[in-house]
């Protein structure tokens, strides 16, 4: 079961500017920042603006607005970043068994070399 959502998270205080990052996209669904401890030589964290632990209560309960903005966004920070041609990789880890560590939705964006089959 996805457990509530925590407004003291560590996404929660980035998205209200109580913790500093690394912007590189925000519109009215969707924020976007470099990850701290970055697995590739570009390494983005989309994350939706609404009050979503993982993808499973997001896919349940956000509105087709939230979802259509969220996805949007996600393939408009690929394209700003002319990761289209070389292709690039979106992860999305939920709960325990996925490695999930912060509750809030978060998609990774990888890209800048080639990246094999997986990163595990
Ligand atoms: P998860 O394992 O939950 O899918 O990934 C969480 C990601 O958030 C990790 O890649 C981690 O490096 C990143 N992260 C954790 N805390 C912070 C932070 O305070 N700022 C930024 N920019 N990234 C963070």
């Amino acid at each position: 079961a996805t457990l509530p959502y925590d407004d003291e998270n560590i996404f929660a205080k980035i998205l209200r500017g109580e913790i500093p990052s690394k912007k590189v996209y925000e519109d009215e669904w969707a924020y976007a920042f470099h990850d701290i401890a970055p697995q590739a030589p570009l390494h983005i964290l989309v994350i939706p603006k609404g009050r979503y632990v993982s993808w499973d209560d997001f896919s349940a309960k956000a509105s087709a607005d939230e979802i259509a903005g969220f996805v949007r966004a996600v393939g408009t920070i690929a394209r700003d970043h002319d990761l289209v041609e070389p292709g690039y990789r979106l992860l999305g880890n939920v709960g325990a068994d996925g490695g999930q560590e912060v509750p809030h939705l978060h998609v990774h964006l990888f890209g800048g070399k080639p990246l094999g089959r997986m990163i595990s």
